[in-house]
């Protein structure tokens, strides 16, 4: 396959602004924002702190960007950071994140501060997309003078809290339309060929290359297990591309790619990646996968609070 078969560019040649335009142009809204999170968020208003943090600005319109916090914030407790909706295709990443806050992170007070960003980008959200609207990967724009706004707002929200966050969890999904969509399009947009690869069918977890957690990333498989079932790696040993290191476990550099979850210095960080096209996983499954892995994630890291 090549990116021949990608409907906007030239095979070969990286995207230019009219390329882009092209793109963005067949993007249509799909789903509303407002009726899916706002409207959500509003009704933890009554139990949380939640604050509007930045804001989209685009041609097409602007997006309030929200967190939610413990409302019993305390200094002197260590905080425990959730992320969804990064890449905002990823459904359950941003109800997973609103269910935890909903059912479980009433157990947590006293113990923790919680500040949860449900939906980074909800431009993405709104046209199950992965990119933003200038065809940027949020989440590989986390460093310096990033070109994506969803990763600067996140960024400067969490920029005060860096060196105080003790287990960071981002919440993604892996799904089919990632090899029938999202990767031609990147090799298409990049001037590069798109080679096919396998989507695994299962739950699984990407820790830090740099900073691996095995004990850590292992509780929030066992947890997430009894939800849904763990991804197998595929005949050579790997999982999209990167040996398996353990049960369901891959790892990145997190830093060098940019990703969300290299954001803080936590000594606990995992992304989870959950498989929605799986016919053995249903909408509410995945949202419970997402939420039994925050409390895995949590429950770990203040039972080891050393790292
Ligand atoms: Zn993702």
């Amino acid at each position: 396959m090549t990116n021949a078969s990608y409907p906007i560019g030239t095979p070969g040649r990286p995207w230019g602004e009219a390329e882009v335009a092209a793109w963005r142009s067949r993007q249509s809204i799909k789903r509303s924002y407002e009726t899916d999170v706002l409207s959500v968020i509003g009704t933890l208003r009554g139990r949380f702190d939640v604050s509007e943090y930045g804001r989209l600005e685009y041609a097409s319109g602007s997006y309030p960007l929200f967190a939610i916090r413990s409302r019993a914030w305390r200094d002197e407790l260590p905080v425990a950071l959730v992320t969804g909706g990064v890449h905002g295709y990823e459904t359950s990443g941003v109800h997973g994140a609103l269910q935890f806050v909903d059912r479980h992170a009433a157990d947590y007070a006293g113990r923790v501060n919680l500040l949860v960003a449900p939906c980074v980008s909800p431009w993405g959200y709104e046209r199950i997309h992965r990119w933003n609207a200038n065809a940027l990967d949020p989440n590989r724009s986390f460093r310096a003078d990033s070109p994506a706004q969803e990763s600067t707002a996140l960024m400067r929200l969490v920029a005060p809290l860096r060196d105080r966050v003790l287990v960071h969890i981002d919440l993604h999904e892996t799904t089919d339309s990632d090899e029938s969509e999202f990767r031609p399009a990147l090799a298409a947009r990049d001037g590069k060929a798109s080679e096919p690869g396998e989507i695994p069918d299962g739950f699984y977890l990407v820790d830090d290359s740099a900073h691996p957690q095995p004990a850590f990333q292992q509780a929030i498989i066992v947890a997430v297990a009894k939800v849904t079932h763990i991804a197998p790696a595929d005949a050579k040993g790997e999982i999209i591309g990167s040996p398996m290191v353990a049960p369901g476990v891959i790892e990145y550099a997190l830093k060098q790619l940019g990703l969300c979850a290299s954001i803080t210095s936590a000594p606990y960080k995992t992304t989870t990646e959950v498989y929605p096209d799986s016919p053995r996983a249903t909408p509410e499954q995945c949202n419970d996968a997402q939420a039994a892995a925050v409390c895995a994630a949590i429950d770990f890291a203040l039972a080891h609070p050393a790292g």
